[in-house]
């Protein structure tokens, strides 16, 4: 199933919940412009290349829209639509005051030189700098994006509409980023981990944990959880995986896969693949890598009792539903890595303040926004008696419904 279609059926089941109407359903559901582009380069050995681009604006009802830019071969409009839906709904559970957006080019970014990734990069502002800015839509890094390419698109829109840091979050220090913005999403699982934990009368401490993906999202969460007492059992990237039963030494791990540029091969646990990994004996698996990765079939395999979705989509529908059936808590990606647009949202406000925070508020204000948004979700999922996503979607299709209602149809 596309991540579109899984978006809309967890948007519906939660809408029909909710008997908010069939109007104001189709409504929500409903993207407020879909922009795709055509971008040639000439590359570096003069060949013209083209790729399409895309930004998918979903709903800007609670403020300006905001969603990751995603470099990668099967960025697609159908992904990138369901993307943008997911953050109108992740912005609402946060209760930050943005609506969601998101954009991609389908590309592998290993068969471009940086000049050619920059020059690209440029082109697609480009054309999309009319559409965004610091009060419409705040692209942030995603998949094989990075602060690099945020400063190249903060350097470009700028160039259009004078300087304009806040047009884009997860930018370098140097160039108006937030302390904390990189380990956010992961510091963000960190405290949904402790939340859900506490919830069952346990702690991050007593448990197993296996994390598909060592980029951002996976990499700092598995160095949070570790140094929160956790032991990591298992990871991987996209090369392959290492699991060792008694837990990872994570910070052998960290200096291996920067000198290897993978954790396959290290040395301190056997090979796994990375579908191997998803059914390692565990207590919490984080899916922190690609969509759809938990399926009908594998799902019945996964041993772990609780799944922290770290990336986007990576449950299908019917994964979904056996794990509901068999028990496992599955905490969803618009509440479970939601600590990344957080973060975001405090670069933006210190851009538009022209202040800059120390590490330490960043944080706490990041764990209280997480804390209380666990909480809400956890409260309705409680009295209604229903799972942590619908309970998820009912919040904030409520916060969005409202806001939409009152501006006026
Ligand atoms: P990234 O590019 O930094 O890292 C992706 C990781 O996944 C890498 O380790 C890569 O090797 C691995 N990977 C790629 N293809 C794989 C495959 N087929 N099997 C296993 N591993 C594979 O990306 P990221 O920013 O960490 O994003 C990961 C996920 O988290 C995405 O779904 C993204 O949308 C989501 N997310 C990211 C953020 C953020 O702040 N970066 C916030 C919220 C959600």
């Amino acid at each position: 199933m596309h991540l579109s279609d899984a978006t809309h059926h967890y948007f519906k089941k939660a809408a029909r919940i909710m008997d908010v109407g069939e109007r104001i359903e189709t409504l929500l559901a409903t993207p407020l412009r879909e922009v795709k582009v055509s971008i040639s380069i000439e590359a570096d050995n003069g060949e013209i290349r083209t790729f399409t681009g895309y930004r998918v604006q979903h709903d800007n009802s609670r403020g300006p829209m905001k969603g990751g830019l995603r470099y990668h071969p099967d960025v697609n409009g159908d992904e990138v639509l369901g993307l943008a839906s997911l953050m109108t709904w992740k912005t609402a559970v946060v209760n930050v005051p943005y609506g969601g957006a998101k954009g991609g080019i389908a590309l592998d970014p290993t068969q471009l030189s940086v000049k050619e990734l920059e020059r690209l990069t440029r082109k697609f502002v480009d054309q999309v700098q009319d559409v965004i800015g610091p009060t419409r839509d705040i692209p942030a890094p995603d998949i094989n994006t990075n602060p690099q390419v945020m400063a190249w698109i903060m350097d470009q829109y700028s160039k259009y509409h004078g300087h304009s840091p806040a047009v884009v979050t997860g930018k370098p220090l140097e160039l108006y980023g937030s302390r904390g913005r990189d380990s956010a999403t992961g510091r963000g699982l960190l405290q949904v981990a402790r939340e859900i934990l506490k919830d069952v009368g346990s702690e991050v401490k007593r448990n197993r944990f296996a994390v598909q993906g060592f980029g951002n999202v996976g990499s700092h969460a598995a160095r949070l959880l570790y140094a929160d007492g956790g032991k990591i059992v298992a990871v991987s990237d996209m090369h392959g995986g290492v699991h060792n039963p008694e837990g990872l030494d994570v910070p052998a791990l960290f200096d291996y896969a920067r000198k290897m540029g993978t954790v396959k091969g290290f040395a301190g646990g056997r090979h796994v693949t990375n579908e191997e990994l998803l059914t390692v004996d565990c207590d919490v698996l984080v899916p922190a890598a690609m969509e759809n990765v938990l399926t009908d079939e594998n799902a019945p395999h996964v041993r772990a009792k609780i799944i922290l979705e770290g990336a986007n989509g990576p449950c299908t529908p019917q994964a979904d539903e056996l794990f509901e059936k068999r028990g496992v808590l599955v905490v969803p990606d618009i509440l479970a890595n939601a600590g990344g647009v957080t973060v975001s949202y405090f670069e933006w406000v210190q851009n538009l303040q022209h202040v800059s925070w120390e590490e330490e508020r960043v944080n706490t204000e990041l764990e209280k926004v997480m804390r209380e948004a666990y909480e809400k979700v956890a409260a309705i999922s409680r009295t209604r008696k229903l799972p942590l996503r619908t309970s998820a979607y009912v919040l904030a299709i409520g916060r969005v419904g409202k806001a939409t209602v009152l501006r006026g149809i």
